[in-house]
């Protein structure tokens, strides 16, 4: 494993911000200070399950590299690089809107910071490597189902080009963990595991809140420097004008990526702030989920479920409130509210401008157009939800019209195509009423395609290239879970390779494009999860 050892460690973060100068593991209130030293717990028997090929290859590592004993040793937190200073992160957050204190990395340990061959810098992140000063009443720990989860669907977002924190590994730690879990109430005894997580920083909003909280404003300040310098190079030195530029920076790639999980029907479950990446990343894989059938109300986070503050369509607008409190705590450094409250103005209409884009493009249209293309999406998401549709079926199929073919141009007002027939999961739902909507709705489409003009087989090709025909369903990764709970680990690395290529047809594969199965309606783990993991 020569590669381990080429590793560059270049640990920027603890080198230029303060320590917590007490060097233990007690858990405790962390003030005046970004993180702490701490050591990953040791474990009996380290063992890999799975690793990115894609992300290996970033950092400069063969397969071989990661199939060595010492990879597993490594990224399981039982042996240290030359080079790896661990720590864990002081932050805070806003839990459903409400301020929570610190939070912290309670069972995440950065190892270090690598800087790659091409001079990118990429932070290791080992969680669920044994507790920390923030570990509160939990465990430091992470179960094989929460981590399978994340691995596959940090690869799984990478891979459909939604701005996402990265997972080079997936290991066994060999010690049973013990889980409250939702199937009767009573405590269960789980495989440990740990994901070694990968991004240019971990940054969250709630980063920059726990020092506002504490009154700390240097500390705040040297943060926000911190984090301008080493990850917008490109706003320049910071200053007054500079802070503003950098909110600006952040409200805008927050809006692309929510774009993003609008565009694929990524639900988060847990938009807290502390869960907010400052690179607007998707970070920190909980209780998410896919929408299978379209519903912007569905929430995945049963902890959620009777607020449902983070279901689907509420995410656009609850990235706002976030930032609406990432704008409060920064205030002492920029002193007035005006330019902030121009900002959350401008992610709205960034926002807006980007999810008209996008479902033109799910769409197949060359452009947006206000006075035909509102209504016409306007309508087609009133009437998805009627009658359980499948979000990535339908649009995926949708590509398959041809508006110049005879049949289609000819059809009764209310023809719904066998294409699309494939995408409802009750047909008997669709009434009589829904189906004449359907048709109205299709021939009013196939006459904007008409009039738009693009040869059929360059607006498909478009279509496949924004609407994915593989993503984790949710049954998808509990029968990978089910598997590897039995020590069979080969769905995970077939749906990681699966993901690799969600926007390609994979004849072999057909199968995990197919609606979920009846079974998992309303199963745990296929439709509705806890936040235990
Ligand atoms: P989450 O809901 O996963 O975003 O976690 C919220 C906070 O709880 C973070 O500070 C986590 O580090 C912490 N946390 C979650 N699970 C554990 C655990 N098993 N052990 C220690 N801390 C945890
Ligand atoms: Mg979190
Ligand atoms: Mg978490």
């Amino acid at each position: 494993a020569e590669g381990l050892d080429d590793l560059l460690f270049d640990n920027r973060f603890v080198r230029e911000l303060p320590a917590d100068p007490e060097p233990a593991n007690r858990r405790r209130q962390v003030q005046g200070a970004c993180y702490s030293r701490v050591s990953p717990t040791p474990v009996s028997a380290p063992r890999l399950v799975a690793f990115s090929r894609e992300m290996a290859q970033e950092l400069g590592l063969s397969e071989e590299d990661c199939r060595s004993d010492r990879f597993s040793r490594v990224f399981t937190g039982n042996e240290l690089l030359p080079g790896m200073q661990p720590y864990a992160m002081c932050y805070g957050g806003h839990q459903f809107g409400h301020w929570a204190g610190q939070l912290g990395d309670g069972r995440a340990i950065n190892l270090g910071e690598v800087v790659n061959r091409d001079g990118r810098r990429w932070v290791l992140q080992l969680k669920g490597a044994g507790p920390t000063p923030y570990s509160r009443t939990a465990d430091g720990l992470a179960v094989l189902r929460s981590s399978i989860r994340e691995f596959l669907c940090s690869e799984a977002m990478f891979h459909l080009g939604v701005p996402t924190t990265r997972a080079l590994s997936l290991t066994l730690t060999g010690e049973p963990v013990e889980r409250d879990m939702f199937y009767d109430g009573h405590p269960k005894m789980e495989p440990g595991a740990v994901v070694c997580r990968v991004a240019p920083s971990f940054i969250r909003f709630g980063s920059f809140q726990i020092h506002a909280s504490r009154g700390e404003e240097a500390l705040l300040k040297q943060l926000v420097d911190y984090t301008i310098r080493t990850d917008f190079p490109e706003l320049g030195e910071p200053g007054p004008d500079t802070y503003l530029e950098w909110f600006n920076t952040v409200c805008r790639r927050t809006a692309d990526m929510i774009v993003h999980w609008m565009r694929v029907g990524f639900v988060h479950g847990v938009m807290n702030t502390d869960n907010m990446s400052i690179l607007g990343l998707t970070i920190d894989y909980g209780p998410y989920g896919w929408l299978e059938n379209y519903d912007p109300g569905w929430t995945p986070n049963t902890t959620d479920a009777g607020g449902r503050r983070y279901r689907f369509g509420h995410q656009p607008a609850i990235a706002s409130w976030n930032l609406g409190q990432l704008a409060n705590t920064i205030y002492p450094l920029i002193g007035q509210v005006e330019p902030l409250e121009a900002a959350l103005a401008e992610y709205a209409r960034h926002y807006q401008a980007g999810w008209q884009a996008m479902m033109a493009g799910k769409l197949g249209l060359t452009a947006y157009e206000a006075d035909t293309d509102r209504p016409l999406i306007d309508e087609l998401l009133a009437i998805l939800p009627i009658a359980e549709t499948d979000m990535t079926l339908f649009f995926r199929r949708l590509a398959r019209l041809d508006p110049a073919q005879p049949a289609l141009k000819d059809a009764p007002d209310d023809f719904i195509p066998d294409d699309l027939m494939v995408a409802y999961y009750v047909p008997g739902q669709i009434t009589a009423d829904l189906r004449g909507r359907t048709g109205r709705w299709l021939k009013t489409y196939l006459a904007r395609l008409r009039r738009d003009g693009l040869p059929q087989a360059v607006r498909r090709r478009r279509m496949n290239a924004v609407n994915p025909k593989y993503v984790l369903r949710n049954y998808l990764a509990q029968l990978a879970i089910d598997k590897a709970e039995t020590g069979d680990f080969s769905l995970v690395r077939e749906l990681l390779d699966l993901l690799r290529h969600p926007y390609d047809a994979q004849p072999e594969k057909e199968a995990f494009a197919d609606r979920r199965p009846d079974w998992a309606r309303h199963r745990p783990g296929c439709s509705m999860l806890s936040c235990s993991s």
